[in-house]
């Protein structure tokens, strides 16, 4: 929207898919008018009931059967069409705590929540998506479940729906699919990879004990930030000798706190870190690494035992390679190759796998650029990120219908 001119060029350069009817410009400008008011009203994790009432709505109006308050605030529409592959399509409707700095005239209206994450616009893409393939029921058989999620942020709402019964008592899905606004990827491309795209991630909270004295006479104490600083370089030491070059995994400590003065040795040091990996097995040696690590430094410093706490996060996201290759292809086909990209893996994290393990199916996860050129660092998270709803929004919606289209063809097999 900042760029009218290069929105109308994005659209524009997209061609035709083909398809026996697209959304109309008068159809766009509604789901936009949509979009602005999820983006104006955002509702932090677990607390979606207005974002997830207005899904359900639309839903309605498209006649899809629609199941509210599915773990939490998640919202199910069904879309039926005869026999043919179930696919599950899956956005997300929670915000950040995040004060906006957009200066949007759509901007959030409410102090330090923030769709800073793009949700609404996934969201609004949900719907135009579902919209097109009711429009288009002699081009596709099958069934589809549009999936609304809460808690996306906080990585529980994929297996709290999960977990609820009526969820299971739906259709089984065949695939799943989820696409996310990028700010890594150019605007007007689309992008995915194979195998993992999305890490794992668990999150450590470590206290070091020492014992607390005049900042003048520490050896009359033990003190704490000795421990914690060799914990911090140790984590960095583990990456890079314990583990092949080629493996990826990061740790990041985000969070050190201790002490209230300069001349004083406190008698803790509080620390928090994050994990992130693909690989299972890396993922538990690594968590088991850093435990040993931070009891180590304590025993070598004749302190009392650390205490170290795992916080379980998000399992990594996965693209089944075949179903990666066949989705791309497709993609190539309808919206022309130079506008779908082979992008990298990130190691942020997502619940979305959640729904292709549960249900044991192959899913697919791809990025929808949203890149700022002026300044890159205004990506997702950002106060001052957001996405080109006029500019993207076709493309994302061609590409989720494109890969639907795919998967379950006219006069496919059953
Ligand atoms: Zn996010
Ligand atoms: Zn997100």
């Amino acid at each position: 929207m900042r760029h009218p001119l290069f929105a109308l060029l994005v659209f524009l350069a997209i061609p035709s898919t083909g398809f026996s009817s697209e959304l109309s410009r008068k159809q766009l400008d509604s789901l936009e008018t949509f979009y602005r008011d999820l983006h104006e009203n955002p509702e932090l994790s677990g607390e979606e009931t207005r974002t997830a009432a207005k899904v359900a709505g639309e839903f309605r109006k498209l006649g899809l059967e629609t199941e509210e308050n599915i773990g939490g605030h998640g919202v199910v529409g069904v879309l039926r069409n005869g026999p043919g592959p179930v696919i599950l399509v899956r956005s997300e409707l929670d915000a950040l705590p995040v004060t906006e700095e957009t200066g949007l005239s759509y901007r959030s209206k409410t102090e330090g929540k923030m769709h800073a994450c793009g949700h609404d616009f996934h969201a609004a893409v949900l719907v135009g998506t579902a919209q097109q393939m009711k429009q288009e029921l002699g081009d596709w058989r099958g069934t589809l479940l549009f999936v609304a999620q809460p808690a996306e942020e906080v990585v529980k709402g994929a297996k709290a729906m999960l977990a609820d019964s009526r969820f299971r008592k739906l259709p089984k899905p065949a695939y799943a699919l989820a696409l996310h606004s990028s700010g890594n990827l150019r605007k007007g491309a689309v992008g995915a990879s194979p195998g993992f795209v999305l890490a794992a991630s668990d999150g450590f909270s470590v206290t070091f004990n020492g014992k607390g004295t005049h900042g003048a006479s520490p050896e009359l104490g033990n003190d704490p930030f000795i421990q914690a600083a060799e914990f911090v370089l140790k984590l960095q030491i583990i990456l890079g000798r314990e583990k092949e070059a080629g493996e990826p995994a990061v740790i990041s400590v985000g969070s050190i706190h201790g002490g209230t003065k300069a001349n004083i040795i406190p008698p803790d040091v509080k620390l928090q870190l994050t994990l992130r990996t693909y690989d299972p097995e890396l993922r538990e040696r690594l968590r088991k690494r850093i435990r040993e690590v931070a009891f180590g430094i304590a025993r070598t410093a004749g302190a009392p035992e650390p205490e170290v706490e795992l916080h379980p996060g998000a399992d990594p996201t996965y693209n089944d390679p075949a179903l990666e290759a066949r989705l791309m292809k497709a993609l190539r086909l309808k919206l022309g190759a130079e506008n779908v990209v082979d992008s990298h893996p990130w190691m942020a994290s997502e619940d979305f796998g959640q729904f292709g393990r549960a249900f044991e199916i192959p899913s697919f996860f791809f990025m929808v650029g949203e890149r700022n050129e002026k300044d890159p660092s205004i990506s997702n998270h950002s106060p001052r990120f957001a996405p080109d709803f006029p500019g993207t929004a076709p493309l994302a919606i061609r590409a989720m219908v494109s890969a639907l289209l795919e998967l379950a063809p006219a006069g496919g097999k059953p």
